[in-house]
Protein backbone atom coordinates (compact mmCIF):
# COMPACT_ATOMS: atom_id res chain seq x y z
CA UNK A 1 0.00 0.00 0.00
CA UNK A 2 2.93 2.45 1.11
CA UNK A 3 4.80 1.74 -2.46
CA UNK A 4 1.80 2.21 -4.47
CA UNK A 5 0.82 5.51 -3.10
CA UNK A 6 5.13 6.97 -3.29
CA UNK A 7 4.70 5.80 -6.69
CA UNK A 8 1.46 7.56 -7.46
CA UNK A 9 2.70 10.75 -5.84
CA UNK A 10 6.26 10.69 -7.76
CA UNK A 11 3.73 10.38 -11.37
CA UNK A 12 1.77 13.35 -10.15
CA UNK A 13 5.04 15.21 -9.68
CA UNK A 14 5.71 13.93 -12.69
CA UNK A 15 2.91 15.63 -14.73
CA UNK A 16 3.18 18.76 -12.66
CA UNK A 17 6.34 19.08 -14.32
CA UNK A 18 5.42 18.42 -18.00
CA UNK A 19 4.68 21.99 -18.92
CA UNK A 20 8.42 22.22 -18.19
CA UNK A 21 9.70 18.90 -19.50
CA UNK A 22 10.98 18.65 -23.07
CA UNK A 23 8.82 17.27 -25.71
CA UNK A 24 8.64 13.32 -25.24
CA UNK A 25 10.70 12.70 -22.18
CA UNK A 26 7.44 12.45 -19.87
CA UNK A 27 6.01 8.76 -20.27
CA UNK A 28 3.11 7.37 -18.63
CA UNK A 29 4.06 4.75 -16.31
CA UNK A 30 1.45 2.08 -18.03
CA UNK A 31 1.75 0.86 -21.84
CA UNK A 32 -0.18 -1.70 -23.73
CA UNK A 33 2.39 -4.45 -25.22
CA UNK A 34 1.98 -7.58 -27.47
CA UNK A 35 4.54 -9.79 -28.71
CA UNK A 36 4.77 -11.72 -32.29
CA UNK A 37 5.90 -15.59 -31.27
CA UNK A 38 5.44 -18.87 -33.20
CA UNK A 39 3.73 -16.75 -35.87
CA UNK A 40 1.07 -15.37 -33.88
CA UNK A 41 -0.08 -12.33 -31.86
CA UNK A 42 -0.53 -12.28 -28.02
CA UNK A 43 -3.17 -11.17 -26.61
CA UNK A 44 -2.49 -7.12 -25.57
CA UNK A 45 -1.37 -6.83 -21.88
CA UNK A 46 -1.21 -3.31 -20.02
CA UNK A 47 2.40 -3.48 -18.27
CA UNK A 48 4.94 -1.36 -16.59
CA UNK A 49 6.37 1.12 -19.19
CA UNK A 50 10.10 1.06 -17.55
CA UNK A 51 10.29 -2.88 -17.53
CA UNK A 52 10.84 -4.74 -21.66
CA UNK A 53 13.07 -7.73 -21.60
CA UNK A 54 15.59 -7.40 -24.30
CA UNK A 55 17.87 -10.52 -25.60
CA UNK A 56 21.64 -8.72 -26.27
CA UNK A 57 21.28 -10.43 -29.56
CA UNK A 58 17.76 -9.26 -30.56
CA UNK A 59 17.89 -8.22 -34.19
CA UNK A 60 16.87 -4.77 -33.77
CA UNK A 61 19.80 -3.93 -31.90
CA UNK A 62 21.76 -5.22 -34.66
CA UNK A 63 19.84 -4.57 -38.01
CA UNK A 64 17.53 -1.71 -36.90
CA UNK A 65 14.11 -3.70 -37.58
CA UNK A 66 12.29 -1.24 -36.21
CA UNK A 67 10.04 1.86 -36.83
CA UNK A 68 7.38 3.63 -35.21
CA UNK A 69 4.29 6.08 -35.17
CA UNK A 70 3.30 9.60 -33.69
CA UNK A 71 -0.34 10.40 -33.14
CA UNK A 72 -2.29 12.68 -30.47
CA UNK A 73 -5.25 12.20 -28.37
CA UNK A 74 -7.01 15.18 -27.44
CA UNK A 75 -9.60 16.30 -24.85
CA UNK A 76 -12.13 18.47 -25.40
CA UNK A 77 -13.85 20.89 -23.82
CA UNK A 78 -16.64 19.17 -22.74
CA UNK A 79 -14.05 16.29 -21.74
CA UNK A 80 -14.32 13.88 -23.84
CA UNK A 81 -11.27 12.74 -25.33
CA UNK A 82 -10.69 12.56 -29.38
CA UNK A 83 -7.70 10.45 -30.87
CA UNK A 84 -7.02 12.46 -34.23
CA UNK A 85 -6.41 10.50 -37.73
CA UNK A 86 -5.59 6.94 -35.99
CA UNK A 87 -6.79 5.04 -38.87
CA UNK A 88 -3.87 6.96 -40.85
CA UNK A 89 -0.84 6.27 -38.33
CA UNK A 90 -2.27 2.45 -37.91
CA UNK A 91 -2.40 2.02 -42.39
CA UNK A 92 1.18 3.72 -42.50
CA UNK A 93 2.62 1.60 -39.09
CA UNK A 94 1.54 -1.26 -41.45
CA UNK A 95 3.24 -0.41 -44.24
CA UNK A 96 6.24 0.12 -42.24
CA UNK A 97 6.03 -3.24 -40.45
CA UNK A 98 5.30 -4.72 -43.97
CA UNK A 99 8.44 -2.63 -45.71
CA UNK A 100 10.76 -3.90 -42.87
CA UNK A 101 9.68 -7.61 -43.41
CA UNK A 102 8.58 -7.31 -39.68
CA UNK A 103 5.67 -9.33 -38.49
CA UNK A 104 2.40 -8.05 -40.16
CA UNK A 105 0.36 -6.05 -37.37
CA UNK A 106 -2.84 -7.18 -36.79
CA UNK A 107 -4.65 -3.25 -37.24
CA UNK A 108 -7.81 -3.94 -35.36
CA UNK A 109 -5.50 -5.31 -32.66
CA UNK A 110 -3.55 -2.02 -32.37
CA UNK A 111 -6.09 0.25 -32.78
CA UNK A 112 -7.59 -1.29 -29.74
CA UNK A 113 -4.34 -1.14 -28.12
CA UNK A 114 -4.09 2.73 -28.54
CA UNK A 115 -7.84 3.34 -27.09
CA UNK A 116 -7.43 1.28 -24.59
CA UNK A 117 -4.02 2.63 -22.86
CA UNK A 118 -5.33 6.02 -23.64
CA UNK A 119 -8.54 5.85 -22.07
CA UNK A 120 -6.29 4.23 -18.97
CA UNK A 121 -4.79 7.65 -18.46
CA UNK A 122 -7.49 9.93 -19.69
CA UNK A 123 -7.45 11.68 -16.96
CA UNK A 124 -3.78 12.65 -17.72
CA UNK A 125 -4.56 14.15 -20.99
CA UNK A 126 -3.76 17.97 -20.65
CA UNK A 127 -6.04 20.41 -22.00
CA UNK A 128 -4.98 22.34 -25.50
CA UNK A 129 -2.82 23.03 -26.83
CA UNK A 130 -1.23 20.34 -24.82
CA UNK A 131 -2.31 16.51 -25.81
CA UNK A 132 -1.45 12.88 -25.35
CA UNK A 133 1.09 12.10 -27.32
CA UNK A 134 1.18 8.41 -28.78
CA UNK A 135 3.74 6.24 -30.08
CA UNK A 136 3.00 3.06 -31.08
CA UNK A 137 6.61 0.83 -31.65
CA UNK A 138 7.33 -1.93 -33.45
CA UNK A 139 10.90 -3.93 -33.06
CA UNK A 140 12.44 -7.64 -34.58
CA UNK A 141 13.43 -9.34 -31.15
CA UNK A 142 14.80 -13.00 -32.26
CA UNK A 143 17.86 -13.29 -30.47
CA UNK A 144 19.93 -14.05 -34.15
CA UNK A 145 23.19 -12.05 -35.06
CA UNK A 146 23.35 -14.24 -37.97
CA UNK A 147 20.62 -12.77 -39.58
CA UNK A 148 21.46 -9.33 -41.38
CA UNK A 149 19.94 -10.62 -44.61
CA UNK A 150 16.63 -12.42 -43.16
CA UNK A 151 13.63 -10.93 -41.34
CA UNK A 152 13.30 -11.52 -37.56
CA UNK A 153 10.83 -14.32 -36.80
CA UNK A 154 9.56 -12.51 -33.29
CA UNK A 155 8.67 -9.05 -32.34
CA UNK A 156 7.78 -6.77 -30.24
CA UNK A 157 5.00 -3.84 -30.27
CA UNK A 158 4.29 -1.43 -27.79
CA UNK A 159 2.13 1.58 -27.09
CA UNK A 160 3.51 4.11 -25.11
CA UNK A 161 2.16 7.73 -23.95
CA UNK A 162 3.78 10.80 -23.30
CA UNK A 163 1.66 13.77 -21.97
CA UNK A 164 3.00 16.81 -23.64
CA UNK A 165 2.50 20.68 -23.51
CA UNK A 166 2.59 23.54 -26.10
CA UNK A 167 5.36 22.61 -28.90
CA UNK A 168 5.41 26.67 -29.47
CA UNK A 169 5.83 27.48 -25.70
CA UNK A 170 8.29 29.67 -24.97
CA UNK A 171 7.34 31.52 -28.39
CA UNK A 172 9.23 29.67 -31.52
CA UNK A 173 10.93 31.90 -33.87
CA UNK A 174 10.49 30.98 -37.55
CA UNK A 175 12.98 28.73 -37.92
CA UNK A 176 16.56 28.69 -40.83
CA UNK A 177 17.17 25.78 -42.81
CA UNK A 178 19.63 24.48 -44.47
CA UNK A 179 19.45 23.48 -48.69
CA UNK A 180 21.31 20.36 -49.16
CA UNK A 181 21.31 19.05 -52.64
CA UNK A 182 24.10 16.59 -52.18
CA UNK A 183 22.93 14.57 -49.62
CA UNK A 184 19.55 12.60 -48.49
CA UNK A 185 18.14 12.01 -45.38
CA UNK A 186 18.56 8.06 -45.85
CA UNK A 187 18.51 5.90 -48.73
CA UNK A 188 15.52 6.67 -51.05
CA UNK A 189 13.84 2.96 -50.63
CA UNK A 190 13.38 3.71 -47.01
CA UNK A 191 12.28 7.00 -47.19
CA UNK A 192 7.93 6.14 -46.71
CA UNK A 193 8.94 3.82 -44.30
CA UNK A 194 8.88 5.61 -40.40
CA UNK A 195 12.04 3.49 -38.87
CA UNK A 196 15.02 4.44 -36.59
CA UNK A 197 17.51 3.89 -38.88
CA UNK A 198 16.38 6.77 -41.22
CA UNK A 199 17.10 9.11 -38.25
CA UNK A 200 20.49 7.92 -37.07
CA UNK A 201 21.17 8.83 -40.97
CA UNK A 202 20.06 12.21 -41.02
CA UNK A 203 21.82 13.12 -37.65
CA UNK A 204 25.28 13.51 -38.50
CA UNK A 205 24.54 15.90 -41.59
CA UNK A 206 22.21 17.85 -39.52
CA UNK A 207 24.62 18.57 -36.87
CA UNK A 208 27.22 19.90 -39.16
CA UNK A 209 24.59 22.22 -40.07
CA UNK A 210 23.86 23.56 -36.80
CA UNK A 211 26.86 23.71 -35.94
CA UNK A 212 28.16 25.42 -39.41
CA UNK A 213 25.45 27.40 -40.15
CA UNK A 214 23.35 28.11 -36.91
CA UNK A 215 20.56 26.11 -39.13
CA UNK A 216 17.86 24.59 -37.07
CA UNK A 217 17.03 21.96 -39.87
CA UNK A 218 18.23 20.49 -43.07
CA UNK A 219 15.76 20.43 -45.98
CA UNK A 220 17.14 17.58 -47.99
CA UNK A 221 16.90 18.13 -51.90
CA UNK A 222 18.88 15.58 -53.68
CA UNK A 223 19.92 16.89 -57.35
CA UNK A 224 17.98 19.81 -56.44
CA UNK A 225 14.73 18.17 -55.72
CA UNK A 226 12.47 19.63 -52.54
CA UNK A 227 11.96 16.70 -50.09
CA UNK A 228 11.67 16.80 -46.94
CA UNK A 229 13.48 18.06 -43.59
CA UNK A 230 14.58 14.93 -40.80
CA UNK A 231 11.40 14.85 -39.11
CA UNK A 232 8.95 16.87 -41.32
CA UNK A 233 7.27 17.52 -44.67
CA UNK A 234 7.96 20.96 -46.31
CA UNK A 235 5.41 23.30 -48.00
CA UNK A 236 5.49 26.31 -49.78
CA UNK A 237 2.67 28.62 -49.49
CA UNK A 238 2.48 31.24 -52.41
CA UNK A 239 -0.87 33.63 -52.37
CA UNK A 240 -3.61 30.99 -52.61
CA UNK A 241 -1.75 28.08 -53.60
CA UNK A 242 0.03 25.65 -51.36
CA UNK A 243 2.53 23.81 -52.86
CA UNK A 244 4.13 20.61 -51.96
CA UNK A 245 6.25 17.40 -53.28
CA UNK A 246 3.66 14.79 -54.45
CA UNK A 247 3.70 11.16 -52.81
CA UNK A 248 6.34 9.29 -54.07
CA UNK A 249 8.79 6.22 -52.11
CA UNK A 250 11.31 8.75 -50.76
CA UNK A 251 9.87 10.37 -48.13
CA UNK A 252 7.47 10.37 -45.26
CA UNK A 253 3.71 10.68 -46.51
CA UNK A 254 2.93 12.62 -43.07
CA UNK A 255 -0.55 12.85 -41.56
CA UNK A 256 -0.28 16.22 -40.93
CA UNK A 257 0.65 17.28 -44.67
CA UNK A 258 -2.31 15.22 -45.54
CA UNK A 259 -4.59 17.23 -43.18
CA UNK A 260 -3.50 20.55 -44.27
CA UNK A 261 -3.83 19.53 -47.91
CA UNK A 262 -7.15 18.82 -47.25
CA UNK A 263 -7.77 22.24 -44.88
CA UNK A 264 -6.38 23.95 -47.34
CA UNK A 265 -8.86 22.60 -50.22
CA UNK A 266 -11.71 23.38 -47.76
CA UNK A 267 -10.68 27.11 -47.59
CA UNK A 268 -10.81 27.27 -51.27
CA UNK A 269 -7.14 27.30 -52.12
CA UNK A 270 -5.18 25.65 -54.71
CA UNK A 271 -3.44 22.58 -53.77
CA UNK A 272 -0.42 21.80 -55.76
CA UNK A 273 1.36 18.30 -55.35
CA UNK A 274 3.85 18.15 -57.64
CA UNK A 275 7.64 18.22 -57.92
CA UNK A 276 9.70 21.79 -56.85
CA UNK A 277 13.48 22.29 -57.43
CA UNK A 278 15.49 24.48 -55.25
CA UNK A 279 15.68 26.92 -58.29
CA UNK A 280 12.05 27.69 -58.21
CA UNK A 281 12.03 27.82 -54.79
CA UNK A 282 14.63 30.27 -53.92
CA UNK A 283 12.61 32.39 -57.05
CA UNK A 284 9.60 32.02 -54.97
CA UNK A 285 10.65 32.55 -51.60
CA UNK A 286 11.90 36.11 -52.81
CA UNK A 287 8.48 37.04 -53.17
CA UNK A 288 6.71 39.22 -50.60
CA UNK A 289 3.85 37.48 -50.15
CA UNK A 290 5.22 33.52 -49.79
CA UNK A 291 5.32 31.64 -46.86
CA UNK A 292 6.92 28.28 -45.87
CA UNK A 293 6.42 25.68 -43.19
CA UNK A 294 7.25 22.46 -41.95
CA UNK A 295 4.76 20.27 -41.05
CA UNK A 296 4.45 16.89 -38.78
CA UNK A 297 2.41 16.17 -35.74
CA UNK A 298 4.65 17.32 -32.75
CA UNK A 299 4.70 20.60 -33.90
CA UNK A 300 1.74 20.67 -36.51
CA UNK A 301 3.13 23.64 -39.02
CA UNK A 302 6.20 25.38 -37.63
CA UNK A 303 7.18 28.72 -40.24
CA UNK A 304 10.16 28.60 -41.72
CA UNK A 305 11.68 32.03 -42.26
CA UNK A 306 14.80 31.93 -43.82
CA UNK A 307 16.50 29.39 -46.41
CA UNK A 308 20.27 28.70 -46.44
CA UNK A 309 21.78 27.89 -50.09
CA UNK A 310 25.61 27.56 -50.97
CA UNK A 311 26.40 29.98 -48.41
CA UNK A 312 23.45 33.17 -48.90
CA UNK A 313 20.91 33.21 -47.06
CA UNK A 314 17.74 34.17 -48.29
CA UNK A 315 14.42 35.42 -46.66
CA UNK A 316 11.22 33.47 -46.66
CA UNK A 317 8.25 36.28 -47.94
CA UNK A 318 8.89 38.75 -44.94
CA UNK A 319 11.28 36.31 -43.22
CA UNK A 320 8.58 36.18 -40.07
CA UNK A 321 5.55 34.01 -39.17
CA UNK A 322 2.99 34.20 -42.26
CA UNK A 323 -0.20 34.58 -41.71
CA UNK A 324 -1.95 32.04 -43.67
CA UNK A 325 0.48 29.35 -42.43
CA UNK A 326 -1.26 30.63 -38.94
CA UNK A 327 -4.47 30.73 -40.26
CA UNK A 328 -4.27 26.77 -41.40
CA UNK A 329 -2.52 25.68 -38.23
CA UNK A 330 -5.83 27.29 -36.37
CA UNK A 331 -7.95 25.49 -38.30
CA UNK A 332 -6.38 22.22 -37.77
CA UNK A 333 -5.98 22.75 -34.44
CA UNK A 334 -9.95 23.58 -34.24
CA UNK A 335 -10.26 20.14 -35.56
CA UNK A 336 -8.10 18.18 -33.11
CA UNK A 337 -9.42 20.56 -30.14
CA UNK A 338 -13.15 20.06 -31.20
CA UNK A 339 -13.73 23.60 -31.71
CA UNK A 340 -15.13 23.52 -35.22
CA UNK A 341 -17.63 20.55 -36.88
CA UNK A 342 -15.54 17.18 -37.82
CA UNK A 343 -16.41 17.14 -41.25
CA UNK A 344 -13.55 14.84 -42.18
CA UNK A 345 -14.01 11.63 -39.57
CA UNK A 346 -10.88 12.20 -38.51
CA UNK A 347 -11.31 11.86 -34.72
CA UNK A 348 -11.94 8.62 -32.55
CA UNK A 349 -13.23 8.99 -29.72
CA UNK A 350 -11.52 7.44 -26.54
CA UNK A 351 -14.32 5.62 -24.93
C1 LIG B 1 6.79 11.57 -38.76
C2 LIG B 1 7.47 12.26 -39.89
C3 LIG B 1 6.86 13.27 -40.64
C4 LIG B 1 5.54 13.87 -40.28
O1 LIG B 1 4.51 12.94 -40.29
P1 LIG B 1 3.17 13.24 -39.52
O2 LIG B 1 2.32 12.05 -39.81
O3 LIG B 1 2.61 14.49 -40.06
O4 LIG B 1 3.53 13.37 -38.08
C5 LIG B 1 7.53 13.79 -41.75
N1 LIG B 1 8.76 13.34 -42.08
C6 LIG B 1 9.38 12.39 -41.36
C7 LIG B 1 10.73 11.95 -41.79
C8 LIG B 1 8.76 11.84 -40.24
O5 LIG B 1 9.40 10.92 -39.52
Amino acid sequence: MQSRFLYLTHTKQLFRNFKMAAFGTVFMPKMALSTFENGQWTDAATVSSDSIQLHPGAHVLHYSSTCFEGLKAFKHQDGSVHVFRMDQNVKRFAQSSNLLHLPQIDQRQVSDMILDIVAQFKDEIPEPPGSMYIRPTHFGTEAAVGKAAAPSASSMLYVLISPVGDYFAGGARPLRILLDETGMRCAPHMGMIKSGGNYASALGPILEAKEQVQADQILFCPNGDVQETGAANFILIDGNEVITKALSSEFLHGVTRDSVLEIAADLGMTVSERDLTVTELLERAAKPNVEAALSGTAAVLTSVGTLIHDGIEYKVGSGEHGPTTQKLRQALNQVQWGQTEDTHNWLTEVK
